[in-house]
Parts: C-alpha cells; sequence; structure tokens
C-alpha cells in the first residue's frame, strides 16, 4: 500500500510519524473518512468542509488547500488502483519536539497522513440485508464531539460491549436520549416520518446524514430533527444508521428487543437506494 505523509507517497512500511508527535502523545488530532466507489470520491467537499471547521475550532493550521486535499485523495485512488473502499485522513498539531500540554507555536507544522482502505464489494454490504443490532450504552464522551477528534477509546470500548453483549454496535444515551452511535448518526421511523437528533456540540454533523436528510426531504419523507430516548427507538416502525463507510444501514434490534419486524424497513431501504445512487453519480 502507498501512503502520505506530509507531501511524500511512500510504501506503508517506510511511512514514519515521530513518537514526540501531539497526535500520537495527546490525541490531539483530526481526521475525516471518505468512501470510493468505482474509484470516485463520495461526498469530497462535505469532508473536507468538515475538516475545516474541525481544525478551525482547536485553532489547528490546514496542512495545505482543498484542491491539494483532493489532489493527494486522487493520487492515492490511482497509485492504489482503489476501486471500493476508504481513504483515511488524519491532520495533527504536529511534532513540538518534545512533550509538553501547551499548543507549540506556529513554527510546529501539522502533520498529516492519508492512507487507503480496499474494502471490495462496500456498497453491496450484506448486513444491509439483514440489518445489524445494537445495544445502548452511557455517554461519556466530552462535550465537543462536533469536532471529529482522534480520541476514539470509549467508541472503540462501546464496540467491544456490543460484541461481548452479541451486537453489533452501540447507540449512546445521555439524559435518557440518544446521541448518536460510536461511528455514526442514529435515526427511527415512525408513523413514516423520520426521527434524528438535532444537531449541536453533543454529535457529529455526519456528511452523510446531511446528504440523506436532504435526499428524504427531496422525497417528499417527514423528516423532525429532535432527540429520540431508546425506549421510542424499541416501539419505532425502524430504525437505521448512517455514515460515510456504511451509509444508510438498517437497525432490526435495540437492547434485544426486535424494532418493527425485525427485519430491515422500507425507508432505510429506499434512502440506502438513493444514497447509492445519488452520491455515485455525484463522485469526483
Ligand atoms: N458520529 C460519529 C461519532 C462518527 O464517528 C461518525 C463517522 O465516523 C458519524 C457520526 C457519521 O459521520 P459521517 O456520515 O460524516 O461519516
Amino acid at each position: 500500500r502507498i501512503v502520505h505523509v506530509n507531501g511524500d507517497y511512500l510504501p506503508e512500511e517506510d511511512a514514519k510519524v515521530s513518537i514526540f508527535d501531539r497526535g500520537f502523545l495527546m490525541s490531539d488530532a483530526v481526521y475525516e473518512v471518505t468512501s470510493v466507489l468505482g474509484g470516485k470520491l463520495i461526498d469530497f467537499a462535505g469532508h473536507a468542509t468538515r475538516l475545516a471547521r474541525s481544525l478551525r475550532e482547536l485553532d489547528m493550521a490546514a496542512p495545505c488547500s482543498e484542491d491539494e486535499l483532493l489532489a493527494i485523495h486522487r493520487e492515492l485512488i490511482a497509485r492504489n488502483d482503489l476501486d471500493e473502499g476508504l481513504i483515511y485522513l488524519q491532520v495533527s498539531r504536529g511534532n513540538p519536539g518534545d512533550r509538553d500540554f501547551a499548543f507549540p507555536g506556529p513554527e510546529v507544522k501539522p502533520t498529516l497522513v492519508l492512507f487507503t482502505q480496499a474494502k471490495p464489494g462496500l456498497a453491496d454490504n450484506p448486513a444491509a440485508k439483514v440489518g445489524i443490532k445494537v445495544i445502548s450504552i452511557d455517554d461519556i464522551r466530552w462535550g465537543r464531539r462536533d469536532i471529529k477528534t482522534v480520541q476514539l477509546l470509549y467508541p472503540s470500548m462501546g464496540k467491544m460491549m456490543a460484541k461481548k453483549a452479541g451486537a453489533d454496535d452501540a447507540w449512546l444515551v445521555e439524559d435518557g436520549f440518544v446521541t448518536e452511535g460510536t461511528s455514526n448518526n442514529a435515526y427511527i421511523v415512525k408513523g413514516g416520518r423520520i426521527i434524528t437528533r438535532n444537531l449541536g456540540t453533543d454529535i457529529l454533523h455526519g456528511i452523510t446524514r446531511a446528504a440523506v436528510l436532504r435526499f428524504a426531504r427531496e422525497a417528499q419523507m417527514e423528516v423532525e430533527e429532535r432527540p429520540f430516548t431508546i425506549e421510542e427507538a424499541k416501539a419505532a416502525d425502524e430504525a437505521f444508521f448512517t455514515s460515510a463507510s456504511a451509509f444508510v444501514m438498517p437497525v432490526v434490534e435495540v437492547d434485544g428487543a426486535k424494532v418493527g419486524a425485525g427485519t430491515p424497513g422500507p425507508v432505510a431501504a429506499r434512502l440506502r437506494e438513493i444514497y447509492l445512487d445519488e452520491s455515485r453519480k455525484a463522485a469526483i
């Protein structure tokens, strides 16, 4: 695999980042994951815009322009012959040469790393046909979940808790309401209405969420942006989640209770189809 580090394209075994890098020592880094279908980028502009926002919110310098980022993504697709998969991008506050809590000055440049992950069959994921199971866990993450930082320890623990409970993923609950999934935005469908938590600092502003809600509204589906509870999810007609790597994924069980008939519902199936069709058309 050919990866990108600070302007260089290298075989992965030759890529190096300092042990003093703040991404490594402090989780002082932000990231994006963009999917690739048919060798083209899905929703690149959305991911680039959110990356710029994450950097701004943390007073972190941008490593390069959006055009340069696009060129790097395309170069990695070409060099790795990537047809279907993901591109991971990370920007950290760089390597100050020592460990210190205070942010370094502008002389320390950000560290930019990108790599590809080949996922043949990403769009044809068999899980979308049977749906997945989630458990609910307490949301004990920090309060700025709208910034896409690499602080992924608790979401990783959540996935492990789900596995241990015989489920696939976890939905996080704060003050009685679902915030989001460990790595996705959460939805229920009741009486034809699509319900998903409103944007704020308590959830990530999903790029797939924005696209799916736009397509839903264009298709005259009713959308309600408000928090919902696990009890509402259990009593819903359907549930699903969205993310750049899973697109629209039906959820058929919440804390052991079947949602609706316990099979993927028509709204999730339709949104998945529209999202994949429209995104492929708009891919660059
Ligand atoms: N929420 C969290 C916590 C995430 O980590 C992610 C994606 O990684 C999402 C939501 C979905 O965002 P997107 O659709 O931009 O992938």
